[in-house]
C-alpha cells in the first residue's frame, strides 16, 4: 500500500505542510505509469525529467518556507492538444510530427504557477475529433476498467490516466462532449466550464466557438480545485470572460435544498440505453431525497443539436486546420510545386476522420450551400439557446445522461461514423449554448461498466452545478450494485 493519498486536495495539503515531498508523490505515480501504461496507452509522452525538476522545485519552496500553491506537488496529465513550451505537442496527429510549441498554454502556466507537476501528454482522437480515442495516430487508449473497451473520447487519455491512478487530476478539452463522455465511460468526474471561463490560449483549435478546457478528477472537490486554478480572465484569449475565477470549493457543502432540477424530456427516451436512463432517474430520486424539487422540462431544439454541431464544428475545423500546410508546422512531404507539397503533406499527415471533417466543413461553407447548411445550423444554435433560456426560467439545473451507453468495445462503432457521432447526443447542446455541464459517476450499467449522469447549468452557474454534483457523489451507488 502506498502512503501517497489519492486525491489532489490531500496531496497538496500533505506537500504544503511538509508531510510528504512532491518527489515522493511523483515517483509513486511514475511507478504506476511504468507498471500499467504499456497496456493502457494513456500517454503519448511521459515527461519524467521535467516532472522531476518541477517536483524538486516545489520541495525547495516548501523547505524555504514558501507556499507553492493550491496544487502543490500534485501530478497532473495534460491532453496533447495543449501547448507545452519546447515539449512535443501532437494532437495525436502525424501532421504535427517534430513540432515543439514555442510557448505554454495559459492553463499550463496556471497549473505550474499553482505548484502542479505536469507528468505527461495524453492521447486523444486526432485533433480531438472522435468519441473513442480510436482515431489517434499513436494507437488507441484502453479503458482501465475493462481493457477490451474504449475509454471514450476525444480526451480518452486524460480520462484513462485519472481512472488508472496515473495522476489524480488531468486536463482535457470539450468541443461536443470530449471531457464529459470519456469521464462517464471511465467512471471519473469531468467538467466543461462556461464558454470563456477558461482561456483557450495555447489550446490547438478544433472548433473555436465551442472549444473549452476543463478538469478530470476522481472526486468532485478535486475538479473544483483544478477549475479554480485554471479559470479567470486572460487577455490573450479574446473570448475570455472578464471576471475572476469562481469560488467553487466553498459551495460544495451547501446541498441542494430548494433547488429546482429538470429532467430533459428529449434526452430521456429514444437513443438512451434503458440501464443508463434508469441511473438518471435514480440520480433524480437521490436529489429529491436531498431536498431538490424535480420536474420534467422540454428543450425541443436539443433534438437538433447533433445535426447543427456536425455542420458548425467541421466548418470551423476546415478553417482552423488550413494552417497545416507543410510550411509552418511539423511534417512536410516534398513535391515539385507548393500546391502539390501542401496536398501531399495533408494527405499523408491527416487521418481519415480529420479528412472527413475537413470535407464536410468545406462543403457546408461553400458558395451555394452556405445558407442551406452552415447558415441554417447557426439558426438552430440560436433556437437551442432560446430553449435553454426558457428551461432555466423554471429550473436552476438540468439533469440528463452523459453518454447514451456505457463504454463500448473496440471496433464496435468505427465502421459507422453516425453511430459514433450519436455518443454526443446529450453533451453537444450545452457546447452550442456555451453553458457549463459536468459528468458525475453514478453506479454501473447492466454490464458493470460506469455510468455518468450529467448536470447542466446556465452560463456561469458552476457553483450551483458543483453543489448538486457533490450531493450525487455522496449518494452514488457502487459500480457493482444491481441497477434494476
Ligand atoms: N465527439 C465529438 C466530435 O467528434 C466531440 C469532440 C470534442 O468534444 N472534442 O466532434
Amino acid at each position: 500500500m502506498s502512503a501517497v493519498p489519492s486525491t489532489a486536495l490531500e496531496i497538496a495539503a500533505a506537500v504544503r505542510s511538509g508531510q510528504l515531498s512532491a518527489l515522493e508523490v511523483l515517483n509513486d505515480h511514475l511507478a504506476r505509469i511504468d507498471a500499467r501504461d504499456g497496456e493502457i496507452n494513456a500517454f503519448n509522452l511521459v515527461m519524467a525529467d521535467e516532472a522531476r525538476a518541477a517536483a524538486v522545485a516545489v520541495d525547495a519552496q516548501v523547505a524555504a518556507g514558501e507556499d507553492p500553491g493550491s496544487l502543490a506537488g500534485v501530478p497532473l496529465a495534460l491532453k496533447d492538444n495543449l501547448c507545452t513550451r519546447g515539449i512535443p505537442t501532437t494532437c495525436s496527429s502525424r501532421i504535427l510530427e517534430g513540432w515543439r510549441p514555442p510557448y505554454d498554454a495559459t492553463v499550463v502556466q496556471r497549473v505550474n504557477a499553482a505548484g502542479a507537476v505536469s507528468i505527461g501528454k495524453t492521447n486523444l482522437d486526432e485533433f480531438a475529433m472522435g468519441s473513442s480515442t480510436e482515431n489517434s495516430a499513436f494507437g488507441p487508449t484502453r479503458n482501465p476498467r475493462d481493457t477490451g473497451r474504449v475509454p471514450g473520447g476525444s480526451s480518452g487519455g486524460s480520462a484513462a490516466a485519472v481512472a488508472a491512478g496515473f495522476a489524480p487530476i488531468s486536463l482535457g478539452s470539450d468541443t461536443g462532449g470530449s471531457i464529459r463522455q470519456p469521464a462517464a465511460l471511465c467512471g471519473v468526474v469531468g467538467v466543461k466550464p462556461t464558454y470563456g471561463m477558461v482561456s483557450r490560449y495555447g489550446l490547438i483549435a478544433f472548433a473555436s466557438s465551442l472549444d473549452q478546457i476543463g478538469p478530470f478528477s476522481t472526486t468532485v472537490a478535486d475538479s473544483a480545485l483544478l477549475l479554480e486554478a485554471i479559470a479567470g480572465h486572460d487577455s490573450r484569449d479574446s473570448t475570455s470572460i472578464d471576471a475572476p475565477a469562481p469560488s467553487l470549493l466553498e459551495s460544495l457543502g451547501q446541498g441542494v435544498d430548494g433547488l429546482r432540477i429538470g429532467l430533459v424530456t428529449e434526452l430521456m427516451g429514444e437513443g438512451i440505453a434503458p440501464d443508463v436512463a434508469a441511473r438518471v432517474r435514480q440520480a433524480a430520486d437521490a436529489l429529491a431525497a436531498a431536498g431538490a424539487q424535480i420536474g420534467e422540462v422540454s428543450v425541443p431544439a436539443a433534438a437538433y443539436g447533433l445535426s447543427a454541431y456536425y455542420l458548425i464544428a467541421p466548418a470551423e475545423a476546415s478553417s482552423n486546420l488550413a494552417r497545416y500546410d507543410g510550411v509552418r508546422y511539423g511534417m512536410r512531404v516534398d513535391a515539385p510545386t507548393t500546391a502539390e507539397m501542401n496536398a501531399a503533406t495533408r494527405t499523408a499527415g491527416f487521418g481519415d476522420e480529420v479528412k472527413r471533417r475537413i470535407m464536410l466543413g468545406t462543403y457546408a461553407l461553400s458558395a451555394g450551400y452556405y445558407d442551406a447548411y452552415y447558415g441554417k445550423a447557426l439558426k438552430v444554435r440560436t433556437l437551442i439557446m432560446r430553449d435553454f433560456e426558457k428551461a432555466y426560467a423554471d429550473f436552476d439545473l438540468l439533469l440528463t445522461a452523459t453518454s447514451p451507453t456505457t463504454a463500448f468495445k473496440f471496433g464496435d462503432k468505427t465502421a459507422d461514423p453516425l453511430s459514433m457521432y450519436l455518443n454526443d447526443i446529450c453533451t453537444i447542446p450545452t457546447n452550442l449554448a456555451g453553458h457549463p455541464a459536468m459528468s458525475v459517476p453514478f453506479g454501473g450499467g447492466s454490464d458493470g461498466m460506469p455510468v455518468g449522469v450529467q448536470l447542466l447549468a446556465p452560463a456561469l452557474g458552476e457553483s450551483t452545478m458543483f453543489r448538486a454534483a457533490a450531493v450525487l457523489e455522496a449518494v452514488a451507488p457502487a459500480l457493482d450494485e444491481v441497477w434494476s
